[in-house]
């Protein structure tokens, strides 16, 4: 077999030298992303490497094809490589979750959501309304029928997990079109432990009654129980919908497997591919056989045209996650991150809910005397690259936060283990005690600015560019 690694260096220094020639600009900075990459302490929760096969497979001229519809039924002609990409998706998909249904098209993770949540109204809402008023088709209703739909369609009721709490925005957040297009409420964490409390999410959904309960999180640390969450979603006639964005990679390397694998519990799921589950840019949705028809109008109830180019990639990494090597990667996910937990832990920093079992920690800060921004920013200054959050009940808002999230899909990929995240929290404790909170002008504490102590953000580039050097990001990969 040809050394891959030489294919892929040429591949992508000749294709370097091709954009050069249109704008040098973008090749040149295309270059200096994969230093930037290279050289910093990726530990983003929501990012990864994808490999070389699945980068490569989205520069293709299936970014030039039309093919709105569905496989095999498509408002355009010439779609029958592009239909072989599609299936070939979903079959990856389903296979790998056993999901009955797969939904390859979304782009992004937001796309899978709004996919999703008019699916759930096409079928709970818009279908029943329908057949009741003896109609099949919304195009033949009168406009007094067309006006009694719309009220219905948007006055439905949406229960999720709050955003401070470890929710996204995505499920019920005012000032996103999930908290504008349902009336939403959420629900939150124990103050005391900051844990799911399945009893007042279940009192909760018996009181508000909603269309769709939400479950699934962005920066929760813990698992859910999603069996639990099917019974509270029957008990109150909701559809449940799981958003598996985040951990996506966890299920797909059966680390979570029964009551913790969201799949065999909800009514539709959906995710983003490019976070722990490592594949291109994106999203999907699976669902059961009942929701799958409503699903398939995904494009064009709310999608253009699909990505054709990335819908291939991402069948080459749902067949890279279907491979044995995937589940030993996603289980070392999760040992290292309760490295890293353990590794803060011991050196007496506080953590929302005391601790992981995921592929996520997030770090209060406020035992430093910083805010969530001070302490994003002293860590990038030492090359260490986080995103700053809030906790439950923050005091400093969405904005400033008082926690630092930090996770392991982006680092465990280039081949970190438990040792390595231990040495992690120990630099990012180390910039955190060596950064002072600033003051504003008129002398007042400030929630933005700080000042890193001489000679630390040195020290610690330093000790991270030995981890580095030890596990580059695409081995091989070498641009002439
Ligand atoms: C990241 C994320 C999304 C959004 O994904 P995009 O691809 O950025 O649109 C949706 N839901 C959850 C839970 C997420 O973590």
């Amino acid at each position: 077999m040809a050394d891959l690694n030489a294919l892929t260096s040429s591949a992508y220094s000749q294709a370097l030298e091709v954009i050069a020639s249109v704008e040098p600009r973008i090749a040149e900075a295309t270059r200096k992303e994969l230093a930037d990459q290279r050289s910093s302490l990726k530990l983003i929760a929501s990012e990864n490497y994808a490999s070389p096969a699945v980068l490569l497979t989205m520069g293709t001229w299936f970014s030039d094809k039309y093919a709105e519809g569905t496989i095999g039924h498509r408002f355009y002609a010439g779609c029958q490589n592009v239909d072989t990409v599609e299936s070939l998706a979903a079959e990856h998909a389903r296979e790998l979750f056993g999901a009955e249904y797969a939904y390859a098209q979304p782009h992004s993770g937001i796309d899978a959501n709004l996919v999703a949540f008019w699916s759930i109204l096409a079928h709970r809402v818009e279908g029943p309304w329908l057949e009741k008023a003896g109609s099949k088709n919304v195009n033949e209703l009168t406009d007094a029928d067309w006006e009694s739909l719309r009220h219905e369609l948007g006055n439905q009721r949406l229960l999720g997990m709050s955003l401070d709490a470890g929710g996204h925005l995505t499920h019920g957040f005012r000032p996103n079109i999930s908290g504008k297009m349902f009336h939403q409420q959420q629900y939150g964490t124990d103050p005391e432990t900051g844990l799911l409390d399945y009893a007042k999410v279940a009192a909760k959904a018996r009181e508000f009654k909603p269309l769709i309960l939400v479950a699934g999180y962005s920066a929760y640390p813990r698992r859910v129980d999603f069996a639990k969450m099917r019974e509270i979603a029957d008990e109150v006639g909701a559809t449940l919908m799981v958003d598996m964005a985040h951990f996506a990679g966890l299920v797909a390397g059966k680390v979570f497997t029964g009551d913790e694998d969201p799949v065999p519990h909800a009514h539709v799921v959906t995710t983003t591919t490019h976070k722990s589950l490592r594949g291109p840019r994106g999203g999907m949705v699976l669902a059961t056989e009942e929701y799958a028809a409503s699903v398939d109008r995904g494009c064009p109830m709310v999608l253009g045209g699909p990505l054709s180019h990335v819908m291939a990639a991402k069948a080459v990494a749902l067949a890279e996650a279907r491979q044995p090597s995937f589940q030993t990667y996603a289980q070392q996910v999760a040992d290292n991150a309760k490295s890293l937990a353990e590794g803060f832990l011991k050196r007496d920093a506080r953590l929302v809910t005391g601790g992981t079992d995921n592929h996520l920690v997030l770090l209060d800060v406020s035992g430093f005397g910083l805010t969530g921004r001070q302490a994003e920013s002293a860590l990038l200054d030492a090359g260490v690259v986080t995103n700053r959050n809030s906790i439950p009940a923050d005091p400093n808002g969405a904005w400033y936060t008082s926690g630092i999230r930090l996770g392991t899909p982006a680092l465990t990929t280039r081949g970190f283990g438990r040792d390595e995240f231990d040495h992690v929290a120990e630099l990012v404790v180390h910039v955190l005690q060596n950064t002072q909170p600033g003051t504003t002008k008129a002398g007042g504490p400030s929630k933005a600015s700080y000042a890193l102590g001489d000679g630390v953000a040195d020290k610690v580039k330093d000790a991270s560019a030995e981890m580095l050097d030890k596990h580059p990001l695409y081995p091989g990969l070498e641009l002439s």
